[in-house]
């Protein structure tokens, strides 16, 4: 039985704005249920808009206007505590839960890294700001002994950030984020800017990492392969939405919601010569998404039986699980057509 470290039900997060009188909601996240589990990988996937960003912002409690959580549940059980996450105060964020119990590696490191200070400085801030430091040299030898663990040389410490190659200065940060064992740690494209072998290297760390301290890893990126190389269970989202949730080898081997189905097959495969094809339309815009499934407009199982699945237009498919752990919200699916 896995652990469950945080528990989100029908969260609904959306961006409201108001020009020239007229008040406009961006449906960002539209009912998200979903478990993190402690000691996993889990991936979210998906392409551009589709809502990873703000669902990282959402999880990670940094909501700030004019996004606002207008519905749901998001229950923390943290270390010290269950923490509910949907109105934490800013003050608890400070104190209790950034760093300490979730943290954040970026897609660009020097965004945490600031440039004209020594590495040690960047350590030296955080830790002041989350729990003092009162011996000068204890905290050196946590730090040195802090990133030795993550494979890195101690000598980077006396570095600046732009002595340090794209791919060390990802591992700086990798290092910032766990150094206070955070109970998870969110990655949000963290390989994008290297090149594949760089890659490689930093995402085998962030692996190593999570498998040491049986913490969460929460790793968004569109790339597919990184999911299918790094993540235990994945989850596919679309529009806002929850499309498909599984283990990684159930999401890779036996998609079965429409949307994902396309994203698998769209993966290159050595040796296949023949062409791919690529859906009609485009992801919709959130300030007036479709009504029912929001896939409906591109999907091709909807296209073939439109006369039979009306619902498809009007109603919201909801997330069942198929066995396994395997969720998927597509009505199609719900009456046998695909799983
Ligand atoms: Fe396609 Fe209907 Fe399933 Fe949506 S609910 S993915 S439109 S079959």
């Amino acid at each position: 039985m896995q652990e469950i470290l945080m528990e989100a039900r029908d969260l609904c997060a959306y961006y409201t704005t108001e020009m020239y009188g007229i008040s406009r909601e961006v449906k960002a996240i539209d009912g998200v249920t979903m478990n993190l589990y402690r000691n996993e990988i889990y991936g979210v996937a998906g392409e551009s808009s589709c809502g990873k960003t703000t669902l990282i912002k959402v999880l990670s409690g940094t909501i700030k206007p004019p996004l606002k959580i207008n519905h749901g549940t998001m229950q923390y059980h943290f270390k010290k505590g269950d923490m509910d996450m949907v109105g934490v105060s800013e003050e608890d964020m400070q104190s209790k839960v950034r760093w300490k119990e979730i943290s954040y590696v970026m897609q660009g490191s020097m965004s945490v890294l600031n440039p004209v200070r020594k590495i040690v400085k960047t350590f030296e801030d955080i830790i002041k700001t989350h729990e003092g430091i009162t011996d000068k040299k204890a905290f050196i030898d946590r730090v040195t002994e802090h990133v030795k663990k993550v494979g890195l040389p101690p000598d980077i410490l006396n570095e600046y950030p732009h002595e340090l190659s794209g791919g060390m200065r990802q591992r700086v940060a990798i290092a910032l984020a766990t150094v206070f064992q955070p109970s998870l740690i969110i990655a949000d494209e963290p390989t994008t800017a290297l090149d594949v072998v760089v890659q490689r290297g930093v995402l085998q760390l962030l692996k190593e990492i999570q498998a040491a301290s049986g913490n969460t890893v929460l790793l968004v990126t569109h790339d597919m392969a990184v999911h299918a190389n790094v993540a235990d269970r994945v989850g596919i989202m679309y529009a806002g939405r929850l499309a498909e949730e599984g283990t990684t080898e159930t999401i890779f081997r036996n998609p079965a919601h429409p949307y994902t189905k396309h994203l698998i097959s769209s993966l290159p495969v050595i040796g296949e010569k023949a062409a791919k094809t690529s859906l009609e339309g485009t992801p919709p815009n959130l300030a007036n998404a479709p009504e029912g499934c929001r896939f409906h407009p591109r999907c091709p199982y909807y296209a073939k039986n439109a006369a039979k699945m009306e619902r498809c237009k009007t109603e919201v498919p909801v997330m069942k699980d198929y066995g396994n752990g395997h969720r998927i919200a597509c009505h199609f699916c719900e009456e046998g057509g695909i799983v």
